[in-house]
């Protein structure tokens, strides 16, 4: 018998156990029915979805390939016609899939399927389509070159039905109830179907630590987040349904799961607004705020994909304003001019590329990237200099946790290796 997926949630909650991400969050296109009525296609978003007898309601649509993919499940389980698609929230990977439904609708001479959610995902999108470009590139950094997601192309589905607090739904015999949480976004929808005391969470739980430090992405709200799983933790959910992740069957290990992700949430809101309140500048807040270890162990807490540091930032934004509290930074000189003036100093350019290979070799990892970032920058077209930079990025992405911290560092060194290794010219 192989192991169902409530039976390994259990399992690496009740055992605290951890065996990478790839069990911890399924996206191979597979179908699994987690309970009476209730159907998940594991995706890079999930798409779940519900039995209302004469229709399915879809929870998030996932990016077209695994949409395809969902397709082929739900004919086989039941092939009645999908009559609501709600998107927990407006994420490319939660909502480009929704064209998919709607031309197999067509296709099939059925009526296409009503598209709901919060009223913020229409600002998303519009906001999408003036930051296109940027969107692009900026994912390329954060997930590789090779991933595409192809998404950021401005045919969304928009949703022609909106709401501000509280919808409630019927699909059929399923009874949703459509809660608006700010956490990861601003137009975050919990669903909540009482019949069975099933919770949707979208991405406000993922099988890793909260994605509130984002550094490349809009604001986040770890406060609210933190209220919003606390309101969830009073609905008294039987089952929690994230979008990313496994789901989890049992009141109590779902109520753990809730409490330890609002309990580190807190803690980090906590206590950089007592540093900022105590006048301390961003800097030191960085270097001192801290998630007990015991919560990053768990689980459903590490810090795989955003981490701890990057939500101070993020808090320290929200509640504060871009400068850091350094005056030197206030109206700052270009990068480019204080690399050269400290490669001066230093006696050259390679002078600061040996010393953060030092550095790097002391584990002094985060003086080193910043040598060698001014070398770099203060001898853009050196061979050797880049050398030295990419491998300080190469060594600094292999002890980093985080997919963002990771690969943006992969990037950097990548930017180095250009520099270093130029390709052969054609004969
Ligand atoms: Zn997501």
């Amino acid at each position: 018998m192989t192991e169902s997926l409530l039976e390994r949630s259990a399992r690496y909650i009740d055992g605290a156990s951890y065996e990478g991400p790839r069990t911890i969050n399924p996206i191979d296109g597979s179908f699994h029915e987690v309970a009476d009525g209730v159907g998940l296609v594991c995706g890079f978003s999930h798409i779940w979805t519900l039995d209302g007898g004469e229709g399915l309601a879809l929870l998030d649509t996932s990016l077209p390939g695994f949409a395809s993919a969902a397709l082929q499940h739900l004919r086989r389980w039941r092939d009645v016609p999908v009559d609501t698609i709600v998107y927990t929230h407006g994420h490319v990977d939660h909502v480009s899939g929704a064209r998919t439904f709607i031309d197999d609708a067509s296709e099939r001479g059925r009526r296409e399927p009503a598209v709901v959610a919060h009223r913020a995902v229409g600002r998303r999108f519009d906001r999408y389509d003036l930051t296109r470009d940027y969107n692009e590139i900026i994912n390329g950094r954060q997930f590789g070159p090779n991933f595409r997601i192809g998404a950021f192309d401005g045919d969304w589905v928009r949703p022609q039905t909106t709401y501000d607090d509280r919808l409630d739904l019927e699909v059929g015999s399923a009874g949703l109830q459509l809660i608006h949480e700010r956490g990861e976004t601003d137009d975050h929808t919990i669903v909540w179907v009482p019949q069975i005391r099933a919770l949707f969470t979208g991405d406000l739980i993922i099988w890793a630590f909260p994605n509130a430090g984002n550094p490349q992405k809009a604001q986040r709200y770890a406060a609210d987040w933190a209220a919003a799983l606390r309101r969830m933790i009073d609905l008294r959910p039987e089952f929690l349904l994230p979008a990313h992740g496994l789901p989890i069957a049992g009141a109590e290990r779902v109520a753990g799961v809730l409490d330890d992700t609002a309990t580190a949430l807190e803690g980090l809101v906590r206590d950089t607004l007592e540093m900022m309140n105590a006048g301390a500048r961003l800097d030191e807040i960085v270097h001192t705020v801290r998630v007990p270890q015991h919560l990053l162990d768990k689980p459903y807490l590490r810090p795989s994909y955003d981490e701890p540091e990057f939500v101070v930032r993020n808090i320290w934004r929200l509640y504060g304003g871009w400068h850091d509290g350094n005056p030197a930074r206030l109206k700052p000189p270009t990068d480019r001019a204080v690399a050269a003036e400290v490669a001066a100093l230093a006696g050259g350019p390679d002078r600061l590329a040996r010393r953060a290979a030092e550095l790097c070799e002391a584990g002094e990892l985060r003086l080193a990237c910043q040598l060698a970032e001014w070398a770099g920058q203060a001898a853009p077209a050196d061979a050797e200099v880049h050398a030295a930079r990419a491998e300080v990025y190469r060594i600094r992405r292999d002890r980093e946790l985080s997919l963002m911290a990771r690969n943006l560092y992969r990037d950097a060194s990548r930017s180095s290796e250009a520099v270093s290794q130029p390709p052969p010219l054609p004969d």
